[in-house]
């Protein structure tokens, strides 16, 4: 049996945020998951408090998105600056909200200067580095251990739920399960652009199809892809050449995104600002444990 002072049930961005900081304070923490993230693998993740198409800002965006710059340029290339178009009539509107984030104005939009694009999967690599990791499938959670799959249990002094959408069940957490689809392209676009798509690297991504209650990755529909493209070609003026295409879902939940749960705590339910907020709320929970 193998044992931790910590014991985080996922990879995704949000364990290993929280296993980073926890090892480097010389905690004793124990990663156990299938594989290196699940939603955290999506090709591109854009790092942007202002969200929707009324320009709100994301909860606790301001320090989140501080957070998320500090933590996140010790281990991956950020890209900083994304454009959003706003029509005139809305520019003072979004000035004010703006008014604590570095930004600017140009022809037909606003450019949030410190938010940025990065890469997921060299971003997990990295932050794995090192860090005990377990792989394996958990298939119960009964405090203070974990079940695996062929037997195995392991014991943790304080239990960390991180596993994203696909282990939900494991808790009996209600949330939505919403699918996205993110195409590959051979265009780039350096400068991440942004309304109801996103252009990122070379990555177009958007969520087109309603949530659900569980978990699940349905093959992309004909009308996801045209949606994404006919949405490309709104921000930038062309169709995008698509090479493939890549499936994940979000998991939302409405309430907060760090609570209390039997035997520990739970770091989840993000939605689509997993890689804006892990930071800030990883920091959080480092500091109670
Ligand atoms: C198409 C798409 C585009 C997105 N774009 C952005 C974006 O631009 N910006 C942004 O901030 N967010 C974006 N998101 C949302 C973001 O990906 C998520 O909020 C974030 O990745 C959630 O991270 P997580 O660590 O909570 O979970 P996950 O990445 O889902 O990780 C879950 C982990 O738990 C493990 N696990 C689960 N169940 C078990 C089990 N039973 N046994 C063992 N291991 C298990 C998995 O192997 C994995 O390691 C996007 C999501 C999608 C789908």
């Amino acid at each position: 049996m193998r044992e931790a002072g910590v014991v985080i049930l996922g990879a995704g961005v949000a364990g290993l945020a929280l296993a980073r900081l926890l090892w480097e304070r010389g905690l004793r923490v124990l990663v156990v998951a299938e594989d290196l993230g699940e939603a955290s693998r999506t090709p591109v993740a854009l790092v942007n408090p202002l969200r929707g198409k009324r320009f709100t800002l994301a909860e606790e965006g301001e320090e989140a998105l501080e957070r998320a710059l500090a933590f996140y340029t010790r281990f991956a290339e950020l890209h900083l600056e994304v454009f959003r178009p706003v029509p005139e009539a809305e520019r003072s509107k979004v000035a004010e909200r703006l008014s604590g984030l570095r930004h600017r104005f140009e022809a037909g939009g606003v450019v949030l200067e410190e938010a940025f694009w990065l890469e997921p999967r060299p971003l997990l690599a990295r932050l794995a580095q090192g860090l005990p990791l377990l792989r394996g499938r958990v298939r119960a959670w009964v405090p203070p251990f974990l079940e695996l799959e062929g037997g195995v249990r392991v014991r943790g002094e304080v239990l960390v739920y991180a596993g994203g959408g696909r282990g939900a069940h494991l808790l009996g957490l209600k949330g939505r399960h919403i699918p996205g689809l993110v195409l590959a392209l051979r265009e780039g676009f350096p400068r991440a652009v942004s309304y109801r798509v996103y252009l990122a690297g070379s990555a177009l991504g958007g969520s087109y199809l309603p949530g659900e209650e569980a978990y699940r990755l349905p093959p992309p529909t004909e009308g996801e892809v045209e949606w994404l493209l006919a949405g490309a070609e709104a921000l930038v003026g062309f169709r995008p050449r698509v090479v493939s295409c890549w499936r994940g879902t979000r998991f939302r939940l409405p309430g907060p995104h760090l609570f209390p749960v039997e035997g520990g705590f739970a770091l989840t339910g993000f939605g689509s600002t997993g890689f804006l907020h892990a930071p800030l709320l990883a920091e959080r929970l480092a500091s109670r444990l």
